[in-house]
């Protein structure tokens, strides 16, 4: 699940992950994700990111949080269980419940659509 925060992060540590991200992406060979998030970086860094100078780049501090859930970049590196399975382990699903809900360079986030359970599916990912 999606966390919602109620007050967004400081400014300084959100910069920070969207850094360390950049790079991640970088690593897996993910250019386009790469370009959005510089200039989601660049609007941060420069205070345009709200009101009249909204930027629509589709990018916000949930986003990079979840990405970094999915690429298990710390500190979120532990909120996705990893399972080799593709049947949930939570509950007893009946086949065709488990959908993908995203694919990445290195694996692929599935859910269960009947207990909501959510876990990742891994894969190596040349350096
Ligand atoms: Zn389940």
């Amino acid at each position: 699940m999606l966390t919602v925060h109620a007050f967004s992060m400081d400014r300084a540590r959100l910069l920070e992950l969207v850094v360390a991200l950049g790079c991640e992406f970088s690593r897996r060979g993910m250019p386009d994700h790469c370009q959005r998030l510089r200039l989601y970086y660049l609007a941060l860094q420069h205070g345009l990111d709200a009101r009249r100078h909204r930027v629509e780049i589709h990018w916000d501090e949930e986003l990079v949080i979840e990405w970094m859930r999915l690429l298990q970049l710390p500190p979120y590196q532990d909120h996705y269980r990893v399972r080799r399975e593709t049947r949930c382990d939570r509950c007893e699903s009946r086949p065709g419940t488990v959908v993908t809900k995203g694919v990445f360079p290195g694996g692929a986030k599935l859910e269960c659509l009947q207990c909501g359970g959510e876990w990742l599916t891994l894969r190596p990912v040349g350096d």
